[in-house]
């Protein structure tokens, strides 16, 4: 969704619990189709996670408009604190792990059609956090992403654990990188807390094999390779490969053909 933000403030840390998937990127994006269809009648009925309607996803770029994305109502964003250290640790983790969608639980390795909507890999924090030669070659801008947490004291509540919710407040407008914004978005104008996402993927387990961090164009590159091989299988079944060289043979032998004829599609003598 379209926005417009204005950054009014700037200046400890903020790092990811060692979690797997701990950045939850995918729960305000890929994975989720919009008004959360992939919940389901029943399952929209279940208690929300502690980030809806709290949280959200703030992607800028320069000369492109802001874009605000909702979290998934099952996504539980809490922020603690190690006791006797000013770290403050973000956790994103989904409130029914055990019972969400196939679509959440296939992602990022199993790209296509799902019940409610076609979710593709890669990863999306892999691509994020992607070195700048990768995203130069596949992006044509350059974007940054950020939590958005609205500025309430309900909200901070529901999202601190053990934390005066004031005190809580104010640690984190001290840490780094964190500012205040007004975001409009329609006739709505709200003030956000915006975190900046940490590049940072030591701290993040990959859940998937396949889709280890992007380290180098050669290595997306057998990715991409891979993924295309995946779709041909697909759609042409295990005989994809000898339907796919008896088409280039077709294609070659056609153009063949086309040299030999002159321009009224008669053949040359
Ligand atoms: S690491 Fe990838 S799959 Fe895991 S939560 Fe982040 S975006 Fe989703
Ligand atoms: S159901 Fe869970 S894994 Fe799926 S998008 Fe929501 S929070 Fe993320």
């Amino acid at each position: 969704m379209d926005s417009n933000c204005t950054l009014t403030k700037n200046q400890s840390d903020i790092i990811f619990a060692e979690n797997e998937c701990s950045d939850g990127m995918c729960c305000f994006t890929c994975v989720i189709p919009s008004n959360n269809g992939h919940i389901g009648f029943f399952k929209s009925m279940w208690k929300s996670g502690t980030g809806s309607p709290y949280v959200k996803l703030l992607v800028t770029s320069e000369g492109h408009k802001n874009e605000l994305y909702d979290s998934c109502k099952f996504l539980d964003f809490i922020i603690s604190r190690n006791s006797g250290d000013s770290i403050l640790k973000i956790d994103l983790r989904c409130s029914i792990y055990k019972h969400r969608p196939r679509q959440c639980r296939d992602y990022p390795d199993s790209a296509g059609e799902s019940l409610y909507q076609q979710i593709s890999g890669p990863c999306i924090f892999n691509e994020y956090t992607a070195p700048g030669a990768y995203k130069d070659l596949v992006y044509k801008r350059k974007w940054d992403a950020f939590y958005a947490i609205l500025d309430d004291i309900d909200a901070i509540r529901n999202i601190f654990v053990n934390e005066d919710a004031h005190i809580a407040r104010e640690s984190l407008l001290k840490a780094e990188g964190v500012h205040l914004a007004t975001i409009s978005q329609g006739t709505e104008e709200l003030n956000y807390i915006l975190i900046p996402l940490s590049k940072r993927t030591q701290n993040i387990l990959y859940l998937s094999e396949k889709h280890q961090p992007v380290g180098t164009i050669e290595q997306a590159y057998h990715r991409w390779q891979e993924k295309i091989q995946i779709n041909l299988q697909n759609h042409y079944g295990t005989e994809w490969e000898a339907k796919l060289n008896n088409a280039i043979e077709m294609e070659e032998k056609d153009a063949g053909k086309r040299c030999n004829e002159d321009t009224t599609g008669n053949l040359k003598r």
